[in-house]
């Protein structure tokens, strides 16, 4: 299991590489808001002094700072930003922001700082105050791990928003997500929540609402001299929470529908062509079963409906922690007479040949099953599995790790019996099932 990342959340973090003035017309007034700005009561001589004037910038700065803060709410990992005094909408025009929206205005690929950005295409702020006067709630979900990861300001990313609803002058709403976990687009998870307790419950009208997004699983050149999409997440957050999907070119431009992949597996293919299940009997006498197998490839769910009903000690390092703690519970077990499932990835024969002699040393078989999930299909049941059981994903090095060490398991190695396990799926109930059929983007 990988370590649960740390959070960076205070905004005042390190060694930030720019460090531009946040605020730049400290003379502006705030019409129009709704909730303006409490202003230091600064004494005129004081703020006609040109030596005092840095201080009452300062001062202004840090009211600003407070005052833009307590807009936003936290929930979990989200930050959301949800006018107050809104009423619940049907018509929904939600959008990602980076590359959708904006860009940044330098040169830099991701966006250095609060003021780092333009429009994306000049009719973006037109179209946009154009939807909300025709009753559309205009909402951005965008993902910030990058938030998460301490690479940039969560104050940065919020003040940016701030800034594109005063320049367009319409109650903005937004969903950021700043970590890289179950809120992370393409789940639907950040939008479900935004449905629950942002709009009332009201679910938007598909028939006129829509996401749009850039991550489209476009391939390179899908217009003369475009890049390929980093990923098609936008589109299938779209698919996942039942609404239309444009790409930004579409929507903005008006563009044809450009071809697009989608990248990863589908997984309603799985559902509709299920593998035939392996005939699994517990041992009536004691025996030793050691799993090989990817991570996320099924073996936990696997150990619980078959072997551990028939009273198979499960030994499993996600909760033991290390290998020796693994080696040490299988052997109590073995000793005691018990028969144990050693519920690991063990793609080493170095690390299945202890297991064999300890077996060997009791005078019991040891029987191997071996996961035959696809990959592709291991990195679609790992983010289900961190939505329906709240458990990290595993980041992808674990897997590449594990890819590297994995030596087929064979019968040479002293295994009684190697029996190749197809993945069948198989859910609890409706709510896991719609889980699954979730389209997911493998990433870090
Ligand atoms: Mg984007």
């Amino acid at each position: 299991m990988p370590p649960k990342r740390g959070r960076k959340r205070k905004d005042e973090s390190e060694d930030e590489e720019d460090d531009e003035p946040e605020i730049e017309d400290d003379d502006e007034d705030e019409d129009g808001d709704e909730s303006p700005v409490p202003r230091p009561a600064a004494a005129p001589t004081l703020a006609r002094s040109p030596s005092n004037r840095p201080k009452r910038q300062a001062q202004e700065k840090v009211a600003v700072a407070h005052e833009e803060e307590s807009k936003w709410t936290e929930h979990e990992s989200l930050f959301i930003l949800n006018p107050t005094g809104l009423p619940a909408v049907t018509k929904l025009a939600s959008f990602d922001m980076d590359d959708t929206l904006v860009h940044p205005k330098s040169s830099a690929k991701f966006p250095k700082g609060r003021s780092d950005w333009r429009w994306l295409f000049p009719q973006v702020p037109e179209r946009l105050k154009k939807l909300h006067n025709e009753g559309y709630s205009v909402v951005i979900f965008t993902n910030q791990a990058g938030i998460g990861k301490g690479h940039v300001k969560a104050a940065d990313i919020k003040g940016k928003i701030l800034d594109l609803a005063k320049e367009l002058e319409i109650p903005l709403r937004a969903v950021i997500a700043s970590e890289d976990d179950v809120y992370r687009k393409p789940a639907s998870t950040m939008f479900k929540f935004w449905v629950e307790k942002l709009n009332h419950g009201v679910k938007p009208d598909p028939a006129s609402s829509f996401y749009c997004g850039d991550a489209a699983g476009r391939a390179a050149n899908w217009k003369p001299g475009t890049k390929k999409d980093f990923s098609c997440s936008d589109r299938k957050f779209a698919h996942n929470i039942g609404l239309p999907f444009h790409t930004p070119e579409e929507f903005f431009l008006g563009e044809p529908a450009a071809p697009f992949d989608w990248g990863t597996i589908d997984p309603k293919s799985v559902l509709a062509t299920p593998a035939q299940p392996v005939a699994v009997t517990p041992s009536a006498t004691q025996e030793l079963v050691i799993f090989v197998g990817l991570p996320a490839s099924g073996k936990s769910t696997f150990a619980r409906r078959h072997l551990v009903p028939a009273g198979y000690v499960h030994v499993n390092q996600d909760t033991l922690k290390t290998k020796e703690k693994c080696f040490k519970a299988a052997n109590e077990a073995v000793q005691a007479g018990k028969s144990v499932i050693v519920d690991n990835t063990n793609p080493e024969p170095a690390t299945r040949q202890t297991y064999i002699e300890m077996a060997k040393a009791k005078g019991i078989p040891v029987r191997c099953f071996h996961f035959q999930t696809p990959e592709e299909l291991t990195h679609h049941l790992n983010l289900f599995r961190e939505k329906v059981q709240g458990v990290p994903h595993v980041p992808g090095v674990a897997y590449n790790m594990c890819k590297k060490k994995m030596v087929e398991p064979t019968a040479a190695e002293g295994f009684a019996e190697i029996i190749k396990v197809a993945f069948v799926p198989s859910f609890d109930n409706p709510e896991r099932q719609a889980a699954f059929l979730e389209w997911t983007e493998k990433h870090s």
